[in-house]
């Protein structure tokens, strides 16, 4: 006979486990499916060790409210694995070469794993947030629902065929002619995953965002010269410095976010900007957080810290 606490002990670890079905990746049936994050969880890690408080750091997250929202069990451990070896590489080769306020690099070499990594987070957090709240037709569902399963395929198949562009913020601040209020969120915010619709022609513009980095596709339909200010993400090595413009519709997407953004921002300033002077001219340690907001807020504590040491 079992006592009540190995009762208790049995049943928690039976609810643990049942996370049974169908991988969204594979398609394998009645499988044990592992928790997926929209985002890579290396970005959170990054925001965790260049923060220096739990309040900055949930306001670093325009999705906070979705992350904190229930996790999503996606794939089977199988495909969880090969999705984070690609993830391994993006985050050492690529994120870590951008998002690095000791040693930013000024350029990249881009694998064809990597590309389908970023192909597997649009995939993924497009997925996840697919059912949220939206003002898509029929039409626009249709198209979101073939590009959905595009990604699928050719992250099965590990061949990366839609053309992936980027946009790094690289070097001083201004970047891009973007406001210089736009830096803390354009070197910190996170996800911001989405897919704009137009019509005539009916298009998309599909986008999300890591630190440093925004990632985005253009569905057909768009011209040559609403694209052309794009960086392609190709194989092989990408001066990062070399990259000066911006598309139109990028430019947009984030005075949009910028926008969602303000208020957190004003509040954030308002509560730590007179801290962080403090913790500078006690020379305690300046976290990336903190310098992302004094760039943004034209405040110069990185020059008289430069010895100290960033772990990002
Ligand atoms: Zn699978």
């Amino acid at each position: 006979m079992l006592n009540d606490e190995e009762k208790n002990v049995m049943t928690k670890a039976r609810i643990e486990v049942d996370h049974t079905g169908n991988c969204a990746l594979c398609d394998s049936k009645n499988v044990e499916l592992k928790k997926s994050h929209s985002i890579p969880k290396f970005v959170y890690d990054w925001l965790k060790e260049t923060s220096k408080t739990l309040y900055i750091r949930g306001s670093d997250d325009v999705n906070s409210r979705l992350q904190d929202g229930p996790k999503e069990y996606l794939l089977c451990r199988k495909c969880e694995g090969k999705l984070s070896v690609m993830e391994r590489e993006i985050a050492a080769k690529l994120f870590k070469k951008i998002a690095n306020y000791r040693a930013q690099q000024n350029s990249v070499v881009v694998t064809e794993s990597m590309r389908v990594g970023i192909l597997s987070i649009f995939w993924r957090a497009l997925l996840t947030t697919r059912s949220r709240d939206n003002n898509r037709t029929g039409d626009d569902d249709a198209a979101l629902d073939s590009f959905l399963l595009s990604l699928k395929n050719q992250i099965v198949s590990e061949r990366c065929t839609t053309k992936i562009y980027f946009t790094p913020f690289v070097g001083e601040p201004p970047y891009y002619n973007l406001p210089l209020d736009y830096v803390y969120q354009l070197e910190r915010s996170v996800g911001g995953q989405d897919v704009r619709f137009y019509d005539k022609p009916h298009r998309f513009f599909a986008t999300f965002k890591v630190p440093f980095v925004y990632f985005y596709i253009f569905s057909d339909g768009w011209e040559g010269s609403e694209i052309y200010k794009s960086s392609e993400l190709v194989e092989g090595n990408i001066a990062l410095n070399n990259i000066a413009v911006i598309p139109d519709e990028l430019r947009a997407y984030v005075d949009y976010m910028h926008k969602q953004f303000t208020e957190l921002k004003t509040e954030m300033s308002k509560n730590n900007l007179d801290k962080i002077k403090a913790d500078a001219e006690k020379n305690q340690k300046i976290t990336g957080s903190d310098i992302s907001m004094s760039r943004m807020l034209g405040v110069d504590i990185q020059s008289k810290n430069t010895s100290k040491k960033q772990d990002s």
